[in-house]
């Protein structure tokens, strides 16, 4: 069958990487793991070996024969034809999401997840390298961004290994990265942080807006404020104006977003 591009369609053929997803995944037996696109079930395999409860859901209709043949009516494997954006996760209790993410939507099922009321445990994920560095950029990294921040404002994010690209069939143009995110146990938008996510992200992609120029430039432009008020709310917040967004810390954006819901209710 030839591969969809549109799908994402790269099929792992080195093997060398499973065992270190797999214990990157932490997997203990009877644990439920969504897997995204299993695909020709490189993965699938070794997840259930893990003894995990294996919920795969591939978007292709075409790759669910060869799936369901390859497992034949293996009682610890679901295979769920549907695209993974729209899967109703919260019909689930604990879950993990394990995978190696068709690359054209891995940043919005990444944030699908995170965003959700019921969050995985944890995820252990194969993206395109590029998308894992910005993911796990820290301050100072112009890969900084709103990508950055939408997986940091939900969990703990770490690169576990890159993978060639010579790996998969077809090659992709670039290499891969796995990543593991660990939702944090309190959220955010908890007691903790009291932060709504909804003014958090406004604030964060005004901010990035015009990443080159400074943050004051960037949010005055951006929320159409006059920018003496924006460089007041920021020194408020204990950021420089001349900083740029890419400078700011987690807790900044948190600063600021809650000087900035005072300065609206007051
Ligand atoms: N797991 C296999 C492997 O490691 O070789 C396949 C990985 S391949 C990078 C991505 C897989 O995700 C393909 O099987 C593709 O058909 C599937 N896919 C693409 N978009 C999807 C979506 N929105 N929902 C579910 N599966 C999707």
């Amino acid at each position: 069958m030839k591969p969809k591009k549109r799908l994402g369609q790269n099929f792992l053929v080195n093997e060398s990487i499973l065992p270190i997803i797999i214990t990157a995944a932490e997997i203990q037996s009877g644990e439920t793991v969504l897997e995204i696109g299993p695909g020709t079930g490189i993965l699938t395999k070794e997840l259930l070996k893990a003894g995990a409860k294996v919920f795969a859901i591939e978007k292709d209709f075409d790759l669910i024969a060869g799936l369901t043949k390859k497992f034949g009516s293996n009682k610890n494997l679901k295979i769920v034809h549907q695209d993974a954006l729209w899967f109703d996760e919260t019909t689930l209790s604990e879950y993990k999401v394990v995978a190696n993410l068709p690359f054209n939507v891995a940043s919005p099922l990444i944030r699908k997840f995170l965003e959700s009321s019921l969050q995985p445990q944890l995820m252990v994920l194969m993206v395109q390298k590029e998308v894992a560095e910005k993911i796990v950029a820290k301050p100072g990294n112009s890969e900084r961004g709103i990508l950055t921040l939408s997986v940091e404002f939900y969990g703990d994010a770490k690169i576990i290994a890159t993978v060639l690209k010579n790996s998969f069939r077809p090659q992709p143009k670039v290499d891969a990265a796995v990543i593991k995110i660990k939702p944090y146990k309190v959220h955010p938008g908890s007691v903790l942080w009291r932060v709504e996510p909804k003014l958090f992200f406004r604030i964060v992609k005004a901010g990035f807006a015009a990443k080159r120029q400074q943050i004051h430039n960037s949010l005055a432009a951006t929320l159409r404020l006059p920018k003496d008020q924006v460089k007041d709310l920021l020194t408020r917040s204990s950021i420089g104006p001349a900083k740029r967004a890419e400078d700011l810390t987690l807790e900044d954006w948190i600063n600021l977003s809650k000087t900035f819901e005072s300065s609206i209710n007051s």
